[in-house]
This record gives C-alpha cells, sequence and structure tokens, in this order.
C-alpha cells in the first residue's frame, strides 16, 4: 500500500465494503465469473447480472485505475487491489471484466491514439461493447507471425481477407482486434494491429463445439472487408511489437489471483466421509489435495512479492511462468474435483448429477485449455527461458 497511507487505505477499504455490500446482487455469490467473461447471452439473459454491471459502470469501478475521461474512476493500483479484495470477500466478481478490459484497453491506453481511445474505452468501461481477439490462423498458432490474413492499403480504406480461428466469443462480438499481414516479403516487420466492427460486411463467424459442449470459440473469415483507415493502431507494419504487448496483459489477467477458487475440504468431506480423526477419508487424496492448496499459497505469495518488486509500466516477461504455475494448480484442482466425486464426477446429463457434478466434468474438460490459450505451456516455457533466464536459444 506504498501508495496510500494506512489511515487511508482503511477508510477507503470500509468505503468499499460499504458499497459493495450493499449493491453486489446476493443471487449472484460465488457465481462462476467466467462464464459470464464468455458467454455474453448468459450474461445479459440474467436480470441480477445486468444490474450488477449498471451498478459498477456507473461506479467506474470495473476499471477503477483509468482516467474519468476513459470511463474509469481515476484511482491508483491500491484502490483498485482493495477493491478486488472486498469484492473477492464478499464472493462477488468484477461484471465489467472482459477482452476489452483484460487485453485490449491496456493497449490501447499505450498505443492507441487519443481518438481511438475515446472512442472505445469508454465502451469498455461499461462492458457495452464486447470484444474478441483475431490473432490465431489455421497456419499460425505458437507461431503466430506466420499469419497471413491480408491487409491492403485501398487509399480511403483497408481490405481485408482471410481467416482466424479458435477466436473466442466471435458471434457474440461487437468488435475484433486483429492481426493483419500488410507486408508480405517480412515476417514480424509486416504485421498490422487493426480494429475491426464485426458488423461490417463480409466477415463470418461460424461457432465451433468444444470438448466441454459449449461453443466457446469460432473460425472467422474476413471476405473483402472494408476497414476505415483510423482503426489501425499504431504505425503500419508495426502491429507485432503491440501484439506482443497485448499478450502480456492476456497472460497477466490469465494468471489473476482473483480467479474463483472455491474450497475442495468440505466437498472432500461430503463425497469421502471423515476418518476417525476427523480427517477426510482418503489419505492419498488428501495430502494431493494439501499439495495443491500448499502450491495455491506459494503462488499467491509470489504473486503478491513480484507485485510489490513490480517497478511501474505493466506486466513483464514473468507472466509467463506466472500463467504455466497457474494452469497447472487450476488443472490439478479439476482433476482433484472431479476425483473426489467418484463415479458422479464424471456427470455429463440426466438426474442422477447434480448440477454441480455435471459443472465438475465440463470444468475439468474446460481446464485442458488453460494450457493452450494465451500461447501454450512449451512456449511460456521457451519466453521464461530465453527472456527472463537469458538461457541461449
Ligand atoms: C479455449 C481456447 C480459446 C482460444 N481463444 C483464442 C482467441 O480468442 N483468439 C485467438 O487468436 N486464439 C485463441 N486461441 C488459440 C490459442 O492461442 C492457440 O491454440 C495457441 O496459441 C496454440 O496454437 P495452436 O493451437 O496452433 O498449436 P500449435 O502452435 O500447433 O502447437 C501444438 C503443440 O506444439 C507445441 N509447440 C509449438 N511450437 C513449439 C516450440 N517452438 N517449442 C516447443 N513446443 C512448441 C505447443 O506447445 C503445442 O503443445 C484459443 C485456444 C483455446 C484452446
Amino acid at each position: 500500500m506504498a501508495e496510500l497511507e494506512e489511515m487511508e487505505a482503511q477508510s477507503f477499504r470500509e468505503e468499499a465494503r460499504a458499497w459493495l455490500r450493499a449493491n453486489f446482487p446476493p443471487s449472484l455469490t460465488n457465481a462462476p465469473s467466467i462464464h459470464f467473461v464468455s458467454d455474453r447471452h448468459a450474461a445479459e439473459s440474467n436480470p441480477d447480472w445486468c444490474l450488477w454491471r449498471e451498478r459498477m459502470a456507473a461506479k467506474r469501478w470495473g476499471v477503477p485505475t483509468w482516467e474519468p475521461r476513459y470511463g474509469g474512476a481515476g484511482l491508483t493500483q491500491a484502490h483498485g487491489k482493495i477493491i478486488g479484495q472486498e469484492l473477492a470477500a464478499i464472493g462477488g466478481f468484477n461484471p465489467i471484466r472482459s477482452y476489452g478490459t483484460m487485453m485490449l484497453g491496456p493497449t490501447l491506453l499505450e498505443y492507441g491514439s487519443e481518438e481511438q481511445k475515446r472512442e472505445h474505452l469508454p465502451f469498455i468501461a461499461t462492458n457495452e461493447r464486447r470484444w474478441c481477439q483475431g490473432f490465431s490462423e489455421p497456419g499460425a498458432g505458437s507461431d503466430l507471425a506466420s499469419l497471413q490474413t491480408k491487409c491492403i492499403d485501398m487509399g480511403d480504406h483497408w481490405l481485408v481477407s482471410g481467416q482466424k480461428i479458435w477466436t473466442s466469443g466471435a458471434d457474440q462480438a461487437d468488435w475484433c482486434f486483429a492481426l493483419v499481414r500488410t507486408d508480405a516479403s517480412r515476417k514480424q516487420g509486416g504485421i498490422s494491429f487493426l480494429l475491426i466492427d464485426m458488423k461490417s460486411e463480409g466477415i463470418e463467424a461460424r461457432p465451433i463445439v468444444l470438448i466441454s459442449g459449449s461453443t466457446h470459440f469460432c473460425e472467422v473469415f474476413f471476405n473483402d472487408v472494408k476497414v476505415p483507415k483510423g482503426n489501425l493502431v499504431g504505425e503500419v507494419n508495426q502491429g507485432w511489437a503491440i501484439a506482443k504487448r497485448l499478450l502480456q496483459y492476456e497472460r497477466d489477467s490469465l494468471s489473476d489471483v482473483k480467479a474463483e477458487i472455491t474450497p475442495l475440504a468440505p466437498l472432500a468431506h461430503q463425497y469421502c466421509g471423515t476418518d476417525v480423526l476427523g480427517r477426510i477419508d482418503n489419505p492419498d487424496l488428501r495430502s494431493r489435495m494439501v499439495r495443491n492448496a500448499m502450491r495455491h499459497e506459494a503462488y499467491l505469495a509470489t504473486v503478491s512479492r513480484l507485485a510489490r518488486e513490480a517497478k511501474s509500466g505493466g506486466p513483464g516477461y514473468g507472466v509467463s511462468a506466472l500463467k504455466n504455475l497457474w494452469s497447472g494448480i487450476i488443472q490439478d484442482r479439476a482433476e482433484l474435483l472431479i476425483e473426489l466425486m467418484g463415479a458422479s464426477g464424471l456427470g455429463w446429463s440426466g438426474e442422477h448429477y447434480t448440477d454441480a457434478e455435471r459443472e465438475a466434468t465440463r470444468a475439468w474438460l474446460h481446464s485442458k485449455a488453460f494450457s493452450i490459450y494465451g500461447g501454450s505451456y512449451e512456449i511460456q516455457n521457451n519466453i521464461t527461458a530465453k527472456r527472463t533466464l537469458e538461457l541461449p536459444a
């Protein structure tokens, strides 16, 4: 809390606690906020979620540190941290959190023109304008700079044609931040960063069904799509540096400690029973649960240490290691959850399974994606080896 005096911090904490308790709809307590982030229909068909979004947007606490002219509250990081802690304490979540706040917003603040910031940031700050990320292509995943989506300068507009894939929420998004090729003779040096209105003529988003049963992402086709000249972020052919920065923001948000973690122990007692000493009656599961909980605690301690040591300037290469640690913790946890449920942990459909059991199976399958999206596990290790440990290539 270096930026805040102890007394000021305490008084702000009390203010935040009182406001959040009075305004957070109790029906959303411990709701899996990730669903609301990735599934717009689920979010917007829930009146309490809409009310919560409206209240947080009016309070400007969804992006507390952004300047007021961009829709934020102009508060410090320390204030933002207190809001996050008080939200977590009541089982709440930030309804403004979206790809806009996690990825595009911070990137636009660094690289966008004043006009672009004023046009887009206030709508991100209220979560009214949903964004999707058009980076990956059928031939460009880990080797993202191989992307081929063509963007031609037509004088008064850009003309975009090509295909993106794995584009999360593209069928529900209003806008897309995309990487496009403006120079075929250079690899990284021929990429530009473009903002594309998803309502533009010539865009088709086709949902892909996942192993978990949901349709989280799409393939997106751009067929001669006209994009205004002013939608280019930064300079032409300078998009690679902007993309790398955005990916750091993405990885930082994916290893966000505020992501929900409900305790496993009460469930383990319920499903596995209790031994004579009052412990979970399965020594192997018990010890693996303890190991997972210890890794989680160690992770939280590391995140706070890094935050204390961090100089200003946002996330650095350390986020790659954190993302891998976090994915491992979440994946092990999802595995432990279905294991402790026994046969019920394989629930998919039917009245023999509770909602929680069916959800646990889906969450376990979905957890496999954690070490793929935002850059795979191996790629994060490569970045850590090269940039943090400075090992030879
Ligand atoms: C749920 C989900 C949501 C996603 N959402 C989006 C989105 O919204 N927008 C978007 O643009 N993309 C999105 N992605 C795509 C994601 O970024 C890519 O899947 C990821 O970057 C990996 O690319 P790939 O699938 O082409 O795998 P590949 O690059 O083909 O990799 C296959 C395997 O090879 C390994 N590998 C590749 N190169 C190396 C190397 N140099 N060293 C060591 N190992 C290597 C990888 O680690 C991986 O295990 C999403 C993916 C998932 C699963």
